[in-house]
């Protein structure tokens, strides 16, 4: 089963969660494709 860890969107203020993957490559923001996405809660 896939954790669920939180992102904040520094830029657009968006928050999501998404599931926790060991490769941080999808630390995009899914409405303004920002790169500024910072992880909240593990
Ligand atoms: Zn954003």
């Amino acid at each position: 089963m896939a954790e669920e860890v939180k992102y904040k969107c520094m830029r657009c203020g968006n928050e999501y969660s998404a599931p926790y993957s060991k490769e941080p490559k999808e630390r995009t923001c899914p409405r303004c494709k920002s790169n500024s996405v910072r992880q909240l809660k593990k």
